[in-house]
């Protein structure tokens, strides 16, 4: 062997170990930083139409005391959706949870009508337990984009039904009974609502699913931990009261009490949880331009964000992330009504006459509408009632227009409340933009025990990917093939017939020894020979869309 062959065999040797070391170096740093990223469980907050300025003005309305998440402030979110600058919630909410974009109405699905799976159903298919807590009604666009997939967000026959059958361990949300019981009075809606396939859902819930199914506080407070439970609040409307109105009137817990419930309820798997949050009637109250309705929908999320954080550091396995869907309304600390002055207005000029409110407008147009209806004449009370509700003493001009409104038109509600609101806003110097959606990025608030975060401005598709990598969770893409794969690419080659489409969709697979049923919607398949029919459990609910179902590729393997 010559010396030069001797000395390249060596420097190859070198290299070949340096090479074997940084491989491992390269190995265990991954290693570590996963180590460093990972957690056990994910409390994902959602105040749902919160733009930044609400913080700020929600602050001042306390004397300028900090949020319990202000030094978690790590960024900035886009919202967009991915036809629009201005989102919808239903595709602000499924970027949110399927790490996809997509357009106005759809949940959970992309803009070809396809399912996507979304991050709470990967949780579960890692044993994981899941929840959900919101201040609307179960099968509203946030919670429902989590949880159900459906091609319009109005849809609630079929989010409903994939949100029951989606097996979570934990719903806490308002006026579920509008929803679930099939054939009986709506409040919302004003109508009887029948299902088209006649389910009662909440029969379902209780005798074949076993949750413990509850409406009061009283049974709230009682509730044994170790169950599955889903909480609809028993309200006058189909979602639960403002924040500020349940002070008073106490009729179903806050959102914190239900946040801290369900923490505890879901900490009892072994596996860990991952919980939605939704403070989801600021958003209705920016709608309505009314200054006081988001400081009390945002008082009530933000308790509940405290109670996560507390949670979180306590338990240092959980992360925390709470971040808005995107901004309504335009609010601004400042109006044209502050074209002038702005310079020279006191903070407590902006605060001060919402403290000493008791009841929001959207509750005394209520209390305002139930009266006059009951007697016409009686409009010498509605002076009263606006004093003592909201602390407002109206000009004679103003007085004159509240009067001049009929409570026999249909909207009378809605337009006192713009009214009422618009009243609070000209004593405030509060300002709005629109009563629609905003196209401006929104907060980004980070807990995370080793303090792995994301920074900066992200994309809210980057909400759905961070979760999935602190939980270990599979891959998206991968998965939504898995789970959601056509019908006609999973039983190429057999008989197949899709049945009864309009009313409760069923496919029927063949193959001349073996018949496979598969209704839209449920969780589970039932497989039958010439002897025996067994009931076979999926981990994800079936879906129907476009004369197509999604439904797990290996049921293939059945025949
Ligand atoms: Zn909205």
């Amino acid at each position: 062997m010559s010396e030069k062959n001797n000395f390249t065999k060596k420097t190859m040797m070198k290299q070949i170990v340096l090479i074997l070391l940084s491989v491992g170096l390269i190995q265990t740093l991954s290693y570590s930083q996963k180590k460093n990223e990972s957690v056990k469980n994910c409390i994902l907050m959602v105040p749902d139409g919160t733009s930044a300025s609400i913080l700020n003005f929600t602050r001042w309305y306390n004397d300028n005391k900090p949020l319990s998440f202000d030094s978690l402030l790590c960024g900035f979110v886009r919202t967009h959706s991915l036809d629009d600058k201005i989102t919808d919630s239903a595709p602000a909410a499924t970027a949110m949870a399927t790490s996809q974009k997509s357009g106005s109405g759809f949940i959970g699905m992309s803009l070809d009508s396809v399912p996507l799976i979304t991050v709470l159903e990967l949780a579960k298919i890692q044993g994981k337990a899941t929840g959900i807590v919101v201040s609307c009604e179960h099968p509203h666009a946030t919670p429902a984009a989590f949880t159900s997939h459906a091609a319009k967000r109005s849809n609630y026959e079929t989010i409903n039904e994939q949100q029951v059958y989606n097996h979570l361990d934990v719903v806490f949300s308002g006026g579920g009974n509008d929803f679930l019981n099939n054939g009986k009075y709506s409040k919302k809606e004003k109508k009887n609502i029948k299902r088209k396939d006649e389910e009662n859902l909440r029969d379902t819930l209780i005798k074949s699913l076993n949750y413990n199914f509850i409406s009061t506080t009283d049974k709230f407070n009682s509730l044994n931990e170790k169950s599955k439970v889903w909480a609809s609040f028993d309200t006058d409307t189909s979602f639960l009261l403002n924040h500020f109105d349940n002070l008073t009137l106490k009729k179903h817990p806050t959102l914190a009490e239900m946040t801290d419930k369900a923490i505890k309820i879901l900490f009892q798997n072994k596996n860990g949880f991952f919980l939605l949050v939704e403070g989801s009637k600021i958003d209705w109250a920016a709608h309505m331009n009314d200054p006081l309705g988001v400081i009390s929908e945002f008082s009530g999320f933000e308790e509940a964000a405290k109670v996560a954080l507390d949670f979180a550091v306590k338990d240092k396995n959980t992360a925390v992330i709470i971040c808005p869907d995107h901004g309504t309304g335009g609010i601004a600390i400042g109006s044209k009504n502050t074209n002038k002055n702005y310079d020279d207005t006191k903070y407590a000029s902006f605060t001060n006459p919402l403290k000493k409110v008791k009841h929001t407008p959207e509750y005394t147009s209520t209390t305002l509408k139930k009266m006059l209806q009951k007697n016409h004449s009686d409009t010498t009370k509605i002076r009263d009632i606006l004093s003592i509700h909201l602390n407002l003493i109206l000009s004679p001009a103003e007085l004159k227009k509240i009067y001049a409104m009929n409570p026999a038109d249909n909207g009378y509600e809605d337009n006192l409340y713009y009214e009422l609101a618009n009243l609070l806003n000209l004593r405030t110097g509060i300002g709005w933009t629109t009563y629609g959606h905003t196209g401006e990025d929104v907060f980004l608030a980070m807990y995370h025990p080793k303090n792995y975060i994301l920074k900066g401005v992200i994309d809210n598709t980057d909400i759905a990917k961070y979760i999935a990598r602190i939980l270990n969770l599979d891959d998206f893409k991968e998965s939504t093939k898995k789970y959601f794969a056509p019908h006609t690419e999973v039983f190429q080659g057999l008989t197949i017939s899709i049945h009864n489409i309009d009313t409760n969709p069923e496919l029927i697979v063949s193959d001349g020894k073996k018949t496979l049923r598969a209704k839209s919607n449920k969780n589970y398949i039932t497989l039958s020979d010439n002897i025996t029919t067994k009931k076979i459990e999926l981990k994800t609910v079936i879906v129907f869309s476009k004369n197509t179902f999604y439904l797990p590729v290996n049921l293939r393997q059945v025949f």
